[in-house]
């Protein structure tokens, strides 16, 4: 087998060409900086990268890959690096892509039940502002104050909400992805049927990274129920929670527990 090309170390003038491209206050090489993005929510582990850089659009991003790819400089894309599996650790150095300067919420199309949102954007500032527009974005993982939509679609994330609603996977229709040679594909489309060739948008949800940068993503979100409730149920066995999940789902249509509390009875086997 062929061993993979060691990533170069990046030079002066690697970082005389970012400095170019992006500005002054969207690249760092101080300790403190490569420090802190040299972790993750990942036990102890820590593996700086030489610069962070904070690209402000999709154009910057193509740019940085393009470049990078080039000079054969490792890139690991870098959310709100709350991940739990060290996909946003620099492990071979180089270049940390931050997304936090693309933190845009791009579109809430009330009519279409549509958004776009750029991967910077906190999970619970996208749901906040669809709320106000009486709308309903379900992935909800435990970390939404803070994790990035980038990152929560590279980890496919879900959480309380995810039995009843899916998860990330199950809202998105097309992504404008920035490939690691720097070219710019749209994966899908802003439509729920879509058989046009295969799946990409499904193959980089999920992909951990791997892929380099997704960019704008197209969600489709939901109209906010009239009701909205959490209950927390004491089970004196533990086969029974799981039990009651079953039961819930059995006795028909289980989005009607949305509304009609009390009308219904639940027996649990
Ligand atoms: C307290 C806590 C609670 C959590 N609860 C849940 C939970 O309930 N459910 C759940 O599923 N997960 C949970 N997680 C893990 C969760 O998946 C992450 O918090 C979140 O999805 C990661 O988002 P992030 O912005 O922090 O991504 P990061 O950690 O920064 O990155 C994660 C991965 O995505 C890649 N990435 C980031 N942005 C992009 C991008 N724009 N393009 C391409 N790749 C990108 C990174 O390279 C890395 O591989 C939790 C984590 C914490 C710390």
């Amino acid at each position: 087998m062929k061993t993979p090309k060691a990533f170069q170390a990046i030079e002066t003038r690697d970082l005389t060409y970012f400095r170019d491209l992006v500005p002054q206050s969207a690249i760092f090489i101080d300790a403190e900086n490569l420090e802190k993005y040299g972790h993750d929510e990942t036990e102890d582990l820590q593996f700086n990268p030489q610069v962070v850089l904070k690209p402000a659009s999709a154009d910057e991003v193509s740019k940085i890959l393009n470049y990078c790819n080039a000079r054969n400089i490792a890139v690991t894309a870098s959310g709100a690096r709350t991940g739990l599996s060290g996909g946003a650790l620099p492990l071979f150095g180089g270049v940390a892509l931050s997304t936090e300067n693309l933190n845009r919420i791009l579109e809430i199309d009330e009519r279409n039940l549509q958004a776009t949102v750029e991967p910077g954007v906190i999970n619970q500032v996208f749901h906040e502002a669809c709320k106000e527009k009486g709308l309903f974005y379900p992935p909800d993982p435990s970390s939404w104050g803070s994790s990035f939509i980038g990152g929560n679609l590279a980890l496919n994330a879900g959480g309380p909400k995810a039995v009843k609603y899916g998860v990330t996977n199950a809202y998105v229709l097309d992504l404008e992805v920035v490939l690691a040679d720097g070219s710019i594909i749209n994966t899908g489309a802003r439509v729920l049927k879509n058989s046009t060739g295969y799946n990409l948008t499904q193959l980089m949800v999920g992909s951990e990274g791997t892929f380099r940068n997704h960019y704008q993503s197209h969600f489709s979100v939901f109209v906010l129920s009239k009701h909205n409730m959490l209950f927390c149920c004491a089970f004196l066995r533990l086969l029974k929670p799981a039990r009651a999940v079953s039961a819930i789902f059995q006795g028909g249509n289980h989005s009607q527990w949305n509304g009609v509390y009390g009308t219904r009875q639940l027996t649990i086997p």
